[in-house]
This record gives C-alpha cells, structure tokens and sequence, in this order.
C-alpha cells in the first residue's frame, strides 16, 4: 500500500510517522518545507485536559499522552517540557490583587493557577514537525517537494495526486494542507475550511523567563484577546495575541506578517518586561490555522471518493492533536477503522462539501 499525503505540517509528518511504523509505503509531499506554515511558527503549548467537556477531550488526552510517548521512544530534541501555567491581567497603574512575579513589570498581575506540569507542557513546533518527519524518513518515508495540483481517479475512487503536472500514483491519499485545504474542495467533496491569522514574536530570554505559560487579559483592551506567552526549553519565548482578518496567500511561502499587527504586539511586550527588549526579537512572524465551519477538525474519510482521506482544521490545537491524529488516521486507512482514538466528532461528513464550481481560487 502506498499513502501519498498532502502536506508537510505537524498533521502530515504525524500521519507519516504512524503509517511508516506499520511498514505502509509513504509519501508527503510539500510545496514550501516541511513546518514552514503554522506548524513551524504556532506556539506548541500542550494541556492534558483543556478541551474537557467538548468532542476533543479524547483526542486531546490521548495526544498529550503520546506527545509524552513520543519523546520518550524517539529521544526527541524538540524541546518537551512540563510547565504550570498562570492567568493574569495586564492592568496599567490600577491597584489589582493578585501575585507578582520579578521578571514581570507592575503592570501584570497573576489571578490564578491553571494548571500544574501533571498537565501541561510545551514543544518547539517546528523541531517538533520535523523531528517526526525524520523519524518517519528513517522507517521509510519519502519527502517530495512540489505542489498538489489535482486528484487522480475516477468519480468513485482516487488513485494517486498530480505534483507539478505529474501523476504520483496512490492507494490512498491524506489531504493535510492546512488552511489550503480548501484547495482541495475543488477535487472532492469537503467542507469549508478557512485560514485565521496571528501574529507572534519569539524573543531569546535565555534564562530570564521561568518555564511558567502565561494567559493574560486586558480589561481595558478587549481586542487583544488573550496574550499567550510561552518559555521554551531553548531560552526562546513565543508570544501571540489577536486575530487579524487578512486573506490567505495562494502560496504558502507567500504568507507575510502585517508590521501594524506585529508593532501593536511589540508594544504590549515592551510595557510587560524588560527581558521582551526590541533588540531581543529573533522573529518576527504570522501564520494561518486552519479553522472550520463549526471549530472542530475533519478527520476521516472524504465522502463519495473511495480511498480519499482528509486531516485538517485543527484550530489552535493543532500541535497538542496532531500525535493523536496521526495514530487515528494510519489505523482507520491501514485496518479500516481506527480503535485509539474516536473518530466520529470528527467524521467530514458532519458538514455541508463546498460546491466545487463554486470556488475560485488562482
Ligand atoms: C500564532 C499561533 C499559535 C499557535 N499555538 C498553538 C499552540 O500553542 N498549541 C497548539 O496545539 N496549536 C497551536 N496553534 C495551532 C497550530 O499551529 C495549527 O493547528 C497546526 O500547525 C496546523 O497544522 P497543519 O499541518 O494542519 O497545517 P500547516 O502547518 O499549515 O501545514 C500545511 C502544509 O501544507 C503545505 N501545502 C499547502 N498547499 C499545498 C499543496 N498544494 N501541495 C503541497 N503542500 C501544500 C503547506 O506548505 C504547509 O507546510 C497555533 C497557531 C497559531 C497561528
């Protein structure tokens, strides 16, 4: 059997690795890198149990397990630790209760506890991705860069990609592509999936910032939505706010930051800490999740196409999920059915497929 899947992100390098561990022949095929989208620039926080209460708490659960597994078997070194994580207020010169921290200013305060490392913890997202895509690579994974142009097949069934205007027989095929999901609404049946964009800046505060994940509100500043800030186990700290409604790129590679954005967010860092000092930014970036109708991912089989699969619109779990998913996916196209991890929340077919000739894209 061999598997051709659509993207090198965190979803595609996972659905590799579980399906090279069962001897299936491979394919992932990327049109930029691999981790070059979201997956390379999102900021890998974990939590065990935050999706309690909706239909991705098992997935969730299971993937937190395996992200644990997973450094564990493959000595990963991307950067896996344990972490509590703390609420706060960003509050300016009014007098609020709650703690303090020495590396913060005056003008943030932690309201609470919400997690301790039983139940948290970050990975580098891109060392991460492509770790697991060098693990797959290693039980015989092929990476092809070049970009899916088209589905192959007939009306009841597929049967391998187009990559650059030529035909890359298959057995079975993943679509994984992120946001650009959509792009295959145009070959099979599938919902809507669109791209939400954040910026972020990583700054180098070696050891100035302690292994504490931080959410943080503005009472005054509503549109901030919450500030995420995330110490990595490599003395770099991802920090992330906001929405910004711009369109997604045709191409991935193309994918640019808005300098007003990143300006805004730079400033609410400077008036944080001092460790988040201007000289002390080593990216300056934005990314796109893929995001769907009804906030859940697609996970399963596409219908009205034997032998067409689909992983995508994880939303901001994208790094927590992704081991879980990929462990799901090789069982349901390996067995026929996946036994980890129910896949039924997530079942495609839940949502209304796009109507082909009714997207324009390019
Ligand atoms: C600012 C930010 C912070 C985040 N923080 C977290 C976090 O802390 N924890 C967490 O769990 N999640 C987080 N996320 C969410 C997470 O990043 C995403 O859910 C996840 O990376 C999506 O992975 P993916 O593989 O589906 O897509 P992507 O990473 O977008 O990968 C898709 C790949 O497909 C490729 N591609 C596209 N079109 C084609 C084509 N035609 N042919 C071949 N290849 C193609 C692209 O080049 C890309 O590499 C964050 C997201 C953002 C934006």
């Amino acid at each position: 059997m061999h598997v051709v899947i659509c993207g090198g992100g965190v979803i595609g390098a996972c659905t590799a690795l579980f399906l090279a561990r069962r001897g299936i022949e491979v394919t992932v095929v990327e049109r930029c890198e691999v981790a070059s989208s979201a997956s390379g620039k999102a900021g890998g926080f974990l939590a065990l149990d935050w999706c309690a209460g909706s239909p991705l708490d098992a997935l969730a659960r299971r993937s937190f397990a395996l992200h644990a597994e997973l450094r564990d078997e493959l000595g990963g070194d991307w950067g896996y630790q344990r972490m509590t994580a703390y609420s706060g207020l960003i509050v300016g010169e009014r007098a609020y209760a709650g703690g303090r921290r020495d590396w913060l200013s005056e003008s943030v305060v932690i309201r609470g506890q919400l997690s301790t490392p039983a139940t948290t913890a970050i990975v580098h997202p891109r060392s991460f991705t492509q770790g697991l895509m060098r693990e797959a690579e290693q039980l015989g994974a092929r990476l092809r860069v070049g970009q899916v142009t088209g589905i192959a097949g007939n009306d009841a069934s597929v049967d391998g990609v187009v990559v650059d205007g030529e035909p890359l027989r298959a057995d079975a095929v993943v679509i994984a592509m992120g946001p650009w999901s959509l792009r295959a609404a145009q070959w099979l049946r599938l919902p809507l999936v669109f791209g939400q964009q954040s910026p972020s800046l990583v700054y180098d505060t070696g050891k100035d910032v302690p292994a504490e994940a931080l959410f943080l509100d503005d009472p005054d500043d509503l549109s901030l939505g919450t500030l995420e800030v995330f110490p990595r186990a490599d003395g770099s700290t991802h920090v992330t706010a906001f929405s910004v409604p711009a369109p997604l790129p045709l191409d991935p590679a193309a994918v640019a930051p808005d300098p007003e954005a990143l300006a805004r967010l730079q400033s609410i860092c400077e008036r944080l800490s001092p460790a988040f000092r201007a000289e002390r930014i080593i990216a300056r970036q934005c990314c796109f999740r893929p995001v769907t109708q009804d906030g859940l991912p697609l996970i399963g089989k596409v219908g009205g196409r034997e032998r067409a699969y689909v992983a995508t619109g994880h939303n901001v779990w994208g790094i927590l999920n992704a081991p879980a998913t990929g462990e799901a996916l090789a069982e349901l196209i390996a067995d026929g059915a996946a036994t980890t991890t129910d896949l039924a929340p997530f079942d495609p077919a839940r949502l209304r497929p796009l109507d082909p000739t009714s997207i324009c894209i390019g």
